[in-house]
């Protein structure tokens, strides 16, 4: 390949050219779904490089998932046919971690600070309320949790919060949230929050520091910018501040994270922020066939709420867009398995052509089941589930523990597994002694006062485990992790222990065995300015990424995952299920019109992922915790113009004599955000208890760089009068 098939401007349209040609200054660019928002910021990225000659140090990058953080590298090394040394790219969490490692003494932490999870931040907030004499029966942790965690994604300080707060509720958070950061710092952990709201309050609070960033990255480029909060406008203002040379590129129409208070008017208002912005247009949009945008096209139209864009297809004309309805969930699985199966000896297609796509994480279950059946390899994307499992925790902990021996919450969760008679009462003597001298759990757990005070063989028990961190502390900095997790499960025997546990030791086992080898693969980025150990290494990345991905990235298998996580993706064929009122839209929805507008835009990423052929399915019956509910066609289908759709039954919809359920071109009745029928949508999915089953670390969606979202757990545990 000569130099021209490089060139970077080749076949770029005159405004995307405009875009990439763009030296300093701020930018905006402002375009619907697939007119090569990310390709013009890539490109100019390259263009920085090969053309001004910027050090690719200089360059910060921010994205929203670490999947389009990994292929902007990928692009850019392609553009420039080799790896930016030396670049920033990935998502606000990860940069934030990053910085934050750099400068941790500043906030009382050291470099290898833990980032707590949900769970763990979760019963920190318990032990703060305790303290407080709070009930968990009167105010859910969760809510205070979240509450704090607005609060901080708002960058309102605990002390601005306490004079705001008004109602007993905020006043119970008021009372919590101030003792949240003395409790963390204790423990020399952050939340996820944390990786945001910490960088900003150094870069506020230490002039020389933000200086010197502002210096280093010359220029700043942020992806999907109508999904930032305040805290990441407020990073990006700080950084950007000196040179202005800032380019954001977004859709207003694509903007889903507002449950989680992303601000819309960060992009609408981009102008007022950076005086003299070049703002760019981009009209053509090269990724979908005329017949899935014009679909995509209508159903953002419905929206009120809009600054409005030309978008124009370039491609030609292609197949309609299917919409199919099925008997249930496990009919509409095996549809959609049918028909990849069907394109695959039909059309030459591979696996990782087609794309699955569902509003909540819950409804991938049949779907697996399906492919499974088949035999068909599948990457779920954004799937905690592996994290979550018990082995796997456990020894998580124990590496946290390893690596952060000020970690209570790790402590805790392991000084007694396997089971060593050190019961709650000697754990609650430890945590006293803690509490009093002001020292970590582990550390207390050392003193010849609480030894004492146990019975003798818990004292013997605790020395043990005292011992067994301490030996594999003192090898971590020079050995894999891969190792030490071998040297961790042989010292305290937890295959014995998994035996004792339960019949499902053998599948434990290997879930254990996949934990090994995935760590066997830590691969230690270019970060080693702070010193940290490969275990420091990969406990950043499995917090910060999570999901362990048995399959390699180039494997061939077939993508499932919610909307929230397809965001900035394409595929040729794209799966969109479970159309149904009460689950797309959710049933909170149809209370408050804002939110169904973001469902509504919720469709219209999912919509414009497809590049070649669009499925939109929807079943009779799901089946929700072992019951059967009923479901009708979601309000989004109502009143499209029948032309838009190729409509069908699957074979098994049709053989049981159902009419055609959708109302389509029906003159559909009712009325969005009035429809009589919610038993299917409130009663399954809408009560609270359901909804705290533990996703929600998965919810923290891309923007932790947590490719997770059971999107619907997390909104439910806000409150409801939180905006
Ligand atoms: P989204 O809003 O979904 O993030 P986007 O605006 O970022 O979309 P891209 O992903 O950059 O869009 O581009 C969509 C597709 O169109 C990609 O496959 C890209 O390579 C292709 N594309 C972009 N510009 C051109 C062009 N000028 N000629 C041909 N293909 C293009
Ligand atoms: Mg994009």
């Amino acid at each position: 390949m000569g130099a021209a098939a490089r060139d970077p401007l080749a076949g770029l349209n005159p405004a995307q050219r405009e875009a990439v040609l763009h030296f300093e200054g701020p930018a905006l660019v402002l375009a619907g779904a697939g007119s090569g928002k990310t390709r013009v910021l890539t490109t100019r990225i390259a263009r920085l490089v090969e053309h001004h000659r910027v050090d690719p140090m200089q360059i910060l990058a921010v994205t929203f998932t670490n999947k389009a953080a990994g292929e902007m590298r990928e692009r850019i090394t392609r553009l420039l046919g080799y790896e930016p040394k030396g670049m920033w790219a990935g998502t606000f969490h990860a940069i934030g971690a990053r910085l934050l490692r750099a400068h941790a003494h500043l906030m009382g932490r050291t470099p290898n600070f833990t980032i707590y999870d949900e769970d763990d931040a979760l019963n920190t907030v318990k032990r703060v309320m305790e303290k407080h004499g709070i009930q968990p029966k009167e105010v859910a942790p969760k809510s205070i949790l979240s509450a704090i965690s607005d609060a901080k994604n708002a960058l309102v300080s605990p002390r601005e919060y306490g004079e705001l707060a008004m109602d007993p509720f905020t006043k119970t958070v008021a009372k919590v949230y101030p003792d949240l950061e003395p409790a963390l710092r204790q423990a020399n952990a952050v939340t996820f929050d944390d990786l945001l709201t910490l960088p900003v309050e150094i870069l506020r609070a230490h002039p020389h520091v933000l200086a010197g960033y502002q210096h280093r990255f010359r220029f700043l480029l942020v992806d999907e910018y109508q999904d930032t909060n305040h805290v990441q406008f407020e990073f990006v203002r700080l950084l950007g501040g000196q040179t202005g040379n800032v380019m954001v590129v977004g859709d207003d129409d694509q903007s889903i994270y507002g449950w989680r208070g992303a601000d819309i008017r960060n992009i609408l208002d981009f102008e007022k922020t950076w005086p003299g912005a070049a703002v760019v247009r981009l009209e053509e949009n090269y990724r979908s066939t005329p017949n899935v945008l014009e679909l995509a096209n209508v159903v953002i139209a419905e929206n009120a709420g809009r600054r409005g864009k030309t978008l124009r297809a370039t491609r030609p004309a292609g197949e309609r867009v299917s919409l199919v309805g099925a008997l249930d969930d496990r009919d509409e699985a095996d549809f959609v398995v049918d028909e990849i199966a069907a394109r695959r000896a039909g059309e030459n297609r591979v696996l990782r052509h087609f794309a699955i796509l569902y509003r909540t994480n819950a409804q991938s279950r049949s779907l697996e089941e399906a492919l499974r059946r088949r035999a068909y390899p599948y990457r779920l994307v954004g799937s905690v589930r592996f994290y979550d499992r018990r082995e796997i925790r456990d020894l998580m902990a124990y590496l946290k523990l390893i690596a952060n021996p000020a970690d209570g919450e790790a402590f805790r969760r392991v000084v007694n597994v396997p089971k060593r008679g050190i019961g709650d009462t000697s754990v609650d003597q430890i945590a006293a002694r803690a509490g009093a001298m002001g020292i970590p759990l582990l550390e207390a757990a050392r003193s010849a006062e609480v030894r004492e005070s146990l019975r003798p063989a818990a004292r013997t028990a605790l020395a043990e485990f005292v011992n067994v961190i301490d030996k594999l502390r003192a090898a971590a900095p020079n050995v894999g992790v891969d190792e030490l997790l071998r040297e961790l499960v042989d010292a305290i025997k937890y295959g014995d222990h998994l035996k004792a546990e339960g019949p499902d030791w053998q599948e434990r086992g290997e879930n254990v065995r996949s934990l090994i080898d995935g760590a066997a693969e830590t691969v230690i980025e270019d970060g080693g300015e702070v010193g940290l150990t490969p275990l420091d290494h990969f406990l950043q990345k499995a917090t910060l990424v999570a999901g362990v991905d048995a399959l390699d990235p180039n494997a061939d298998a077939v993508t499932l995952m919610t909307m929230h996580n397809a965001k900035g993706l394409e595929f040729p064929v794209v799966f969109i299920t479970g159309l149904e009122d009460g689950l797309f839209p959710l049933a909170r929805a149809y209370d408050d019109p804002k939110q169904l507008e973001e469902e509504r835009r919720l469709f219209y990423v999912g919509i414009t992922r497809a590049e070649e052929k669009l499925y939109i399915t929807h079943a009779e019956q799901r089946l929700r915790n072992g019951e059967k509910m009923q479901s009708r066609p979601s309000g989004f289908l109502d009143g499209l113009a029948p032309g838009l759709f190729d409509k069908k039954l699957t074979l098994k919809a049709r053989s049981s004599g159902r009419a055609f359920m959708s109302g389509l071109g029906g003159g559909g009745g009712s009325g969005r955000g009035e429809r009589g029928d919610r038993s299917w949508g409130s009663s399954s999915w809408g009560s609270r208890s359901e909804r705290s089953t533990g996703n929600d670390r998965a919810a923290r969606g891309g923007q932790t760089g947590f490719e997770g979202g059971d999107d619907f757990s997390w909104i439910d545990n806000k409150p409801s009068n939180r905006r």
